[in-house]
């Protein structure tokens, strides 16, 4: 049973693709977060774009995370599987305005500096057309404090920005979905890598609209390659070999600036863990690139 305020974490990778490393320091940092703690770590698979995630890549991510030693307290969740939780989500939003009907296009609203045409807002009318439902934000200076990075402003512009949470297509969006699972899992704490820190403004005002409380959030500097960008599958990041954890793990350390000793390369995995939960130093982590 869950006791309240008990520290609970999370690692919830997209399966667009094996995992790489740049994934592995993202789920080793989080589980360390939460293993320091006492806390829970979870596993969420964010599988909500079949059109872009090979059927493979779930079992590999899963496969990688295993070899790894990196096992979750509960069992693996599925996004694909929580459809009806969020209909119900998007209902209850839609009900109380806070989300909206919009057909227009991406060119149109390119043509009209993300204003919509069509006053898609205003218009609650039901649509022949394909439609997507779009949250919406309200104008807001938002301001929040990361665990790592400290106190963030971000600006949210209502219509500019309002981000599609059912997209045409019928698929779910991770703006929505995200939130959703972070409610319904009890998520105490999010560790995930910086290249999502834009979307935490607009995630609070989610959390705000379905009257629930927003997680602690740290973000750790993304893995970048020899040419700046980050890792990833569009980027053609290799994926783990699976032979060699502990290498794997000892280079995340690095990655994480937790200055290993060297010994730990020949321990093993369990020894390894161990050594990386109880020396675990946050602040440690440089404050690089984004
Ligand atoms: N599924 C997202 C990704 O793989 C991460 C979601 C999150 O940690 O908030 O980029």
């Amino acid at each position: 049973m869950t006791t309240l305020h008990q520290y609970r974490g999370r690692f919830a990778p997209s399966p667009t693709g094996p995992l790489h490393f740049g994934s592995l320091v993202t789920a080793l940092a989080s589980y360390l977060e939460a293993k320091s703690r006492n806390g829970q770590w979870l596993i969420r698979i964010e599988d909500l774009d079949p059109l872009r995630e090979p059927a493979e890549a779930t079992g590999q991510i899963l496969n990688s995370l295993d070899a790894h030693g990196l096992f979750p307290s509960e069992p693996v969740h599925f996004q694909s599987r929580r459809s009806d939780a969020y209909h119900l989500a998007i209902e209850n939003l839609l009900s109380r305005g806070h989300a909206y009907r919009c057909s227009c296009s991406r060119k149109e609203l390119q043509a009209n500096h993300g204003r919509h045409p069509q006053r898609c807002r205003d218009n609650t009318s039901t649509r022949d057309n394909p439609f997507a439902v779009r949250f919406a934000l309200n104008n807001e200076q938002c301001q929040w404090h990361d665990q790592l990075l400290g106190p963030q402003h971000q600006v949210v512009r209502s219509e500019i920005d309002d981000p599609v949470i059912l997209r045409k297509e019928g698929f779910f969006a991770y703006q929505l979905a995200v939130v959703v699972d972070d409610i319904e899992q009890g998520i105490t704490d999010v560790v995930r890598g910086s290249d999502l820190l834009d979307m935490t403004a607009q995630q609070l005002q989610i959390y705000r609209a379905l009257k629930s409380t927003p997680p602690r959030w740290l973000h750790i500097p993304v893995i970048v390659n020899d040419l700046g960008q980050k890792l990833s599958k569009q980027n053609h990041a290799p994926g783990l070999n699976n032979q060699v954890p502990v290498a794997n793990l000892f280079a995340a350390l690095n990655a994480l600036n937790q200055q290993p000793p060297s010994s730990l390369r020949s321990e093993t995995l369990e020894n390894l863990l161990d050594w990386a939960c109880a020396h675990w130093k946050r602040r440690a982590v440089h404050l690089t690139s984004r």
